[in-house]
């Protein structure tokens, strides 16, 4: 008896990965005997009774693309609503293509607990929460998996950067471009990650309270000319100072990184 997955959309779509779930095998019998389970790969079925056996890849199938379009329509939903909560799943549990992303950037385990750094099953992206001026103000997913777009969404308060714990010297801060950078950065002096390419009066407003400022974007990138010259009119205020390297900051080490702020 032919195992259709279109059949147990109303099941596949609330299983979690890694979770079994029995069901009848519809035309073939009324006990639940239909085993659905969701792997990484994507859905296996087999009936005990009839012994049919059915794979289902992620990629291939429609019931896991209703459900990941169904997880970023909740998203977009959201988005317009101006909520900016954590996706409802979130989990601490990073998959192995998360943790080497963060890895080829630097983020220990330690770095990735401190930011409380997750990952959503529904969104198929890990989970950066952004924090601002000490308060929660939403997060960017960031897609782990080659095939899936776009690659980042930002579901954040408007105006908003991405802050690193406190210093005891909070005398100088660095601005970076983006979370893994600043986070790498931020265990050496206060750091910020700019999530647009614009800064406003509010967050130049959060930045002239630092005496010493450090503005380190990554090499080669156009556009970012608007940044720059709003540092520069901190200088008013503040000790700018432009920090250049050859790599993004997140691809650096500990000590050349290091060596950027103190020589
Ligand atoms: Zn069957």
């Amino acid at each position: 008896m032919d195992i259709y997955p279109g059949d147990y959309i109303d099941v596949t779509s609330k299983l979690q990965v890694g979770c079994v779930r029995k069901v009848p095998h519809k035309g073939c019998s009324n006990s639940a005997c239909l085993r659905i389970e969701n792997s990484i790969e994507g859905f296996k079925f087999y009936c005990f009774k009839c012994r049919e056996y059915r794979f289902d890849s992620v990629l291939n199938s429609p019931a896991e693309r209703a459900r990941r379009t169904a997880a970023f329509k909740a998203y977009r939903e959201a988005r317009a609503k101006n909520s900016h909560e954590l996706p409802p799943d979130f989990s601490q549990t990073l998959p192995e293509a998360g943790l080497a992303w963060l890895g080829k950037a630097g983020w220990t385990s330690c770095i990735i607990r401190h930011y409380d750094i997750g990952y959503s099953e529904d969104l198929c992206r890990v989970i950066l929460p952004v924090y601002y001026r000490g308060v929660y103000s939403g997060y960017i997913a960031r897609s782990v998996e080659e095939w899936l777009e776009p690659k980042y969404l930002e579901s954040t308060d408007q105006g908003v950067m991405w802050e690193s714990r406190p210093h005891t010297d909070e005398s100088s801060c660095v601005v970076c471009e983006d979370i893994l950078s600043a986070g790498r950065c931020g265990e050496i002096v206060k750091a910020y990650a700019l999530l647009g390419t614009s800064l406003d009066t509010s967050q130049l407003n959060t930045l002239r309270k630092y005496e010493r400022i450090y503005l380190w974007l990554d090499p080669d990138k156009g556009g970012r000319q608007g940044v720059i010259d709003a540092v520069n009119r901190l200088r008013i205020f503040s000790e700018v100072i432009i920090i250049t390297s050859d790599k993004d900051p997140k691809y650096l080490t500990n000590s050349e990184i290091q060596e950027k702020f103190y020589g």
